[in-house]
């Protein structure tokens, strides 16, 4: 069985069979390689580790204008979460979500790594992801016994039937396995068709963007005061994992985080 590099399928040094991997039935936690052991030393070069960022939505800090991050107790703080601050404290409501934690840097190594597995269906590649993201979580120290649930960003049912999977729920899953928590895919529903690059303005837009989800009525029992943490594939304004806090947040959620593979 020849030992190849997940991503660039360069044969690499030690011992790793997927066939192995994938006969695995049902799924074993502890079977979930480290890191290095899915890529070759070049690739694993090219995955940048985002370690420290915003204590709340976990970007990077180091290349911003340092005018634009706060410094607060707990951490530093970056322009757009200061901007989550305002508006919640506008609502007198507690936090939308309480934190995201992102993997990697979207650079293009990650970026064409997401789309085989979105667009062009590698689906093997969710093993990967959900590895990165319990590894990630070790590292931050993260207390995931605290988490009661966890559960995916839903996709809308035109982009299910096109795509065949919800490729975050495909990770959500595993990374749930991998902390034994329960998931549940059902927690929340998609309203109306995908978001469209609208002209309104920012406001408008953000305002339209966090109704995008509802939680479903069906669930209520399972929402109220948990702690729930949402897996997504990526983290680019926020906006989905924001709308998705907060719908769980409005039907009872205690506290609503997020893990996302790459921003
Ligand atoms: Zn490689
Ligand atoms: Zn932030």
């Amino acid at each position: 069985m020849p030992k190849r590099c997940l991503v660039c399928q360069h044969e690499r040094p030690h011992v790793f069979s997927w066939t192995a991997l994938l006969s695995l039935a049902p799924f074993r936690r502890d079977l979930l390689p480290p890191l290095h052991e899915w890529l070759c030393a070049a690739c694993e070069a090219e995955a940048d580790w985002i370690g420290t960022g915003c204590i709340r939505c976990f970007r990077p800090l180091e290349h911003m204008d340092q005018r634009y991050v706060k410094e607060t107790e707990q951490g530093l703080l970056c322009y757009d979460c200061q901007r989550w601050l305002e508006w919640e404290n506008k609502r007198g409501a507690s936090p939308v979500l309480d934190w995201n934690r992102s993997v990697l840097r979207y650079n293009a190594w990650t970026q064409e790594l997401i789309a085989r597995y979105k667009f062009r269906g590698d689906e093997r590649l969710k093993y990967f992801f959900a590895a990165v993201i319990r590894e990630h979580a070790r590292q931050q120290g993260i207390d995931t016994g605290q988490i009661d649930l966890v559960t995916a960003i839903p996709l809308s049912s035109g982009r299910l039937s096109e795509r065949g999977f919800n490729q975050s729920g495909l990770i959500a899953r595993l990374v749930a396995e991998t902390w034994q928590r329960p998931y549940r895919s059902d927690l929340l529903q998609r309203q109306g068709a995908e978001e469209k690059q609208s002209k309104k303005g920012k406001q408008a837009r953000m305002e339209k963007i966090l109704t995008m989800f509802l939680n479903n009525p069906a669930c209520q029992a399972d929402i109220i005061n948990k702690r729930i943490m949402v897996i997504d594939d990526i983290y680019t304004t926020g906006a989905t994992v924001h709308a998705a806090a907060l719908a769980l947040k409005r039907g009872g959620a205690k506290q609503v985080f997020s893990y996302t593979v790459a921003r």
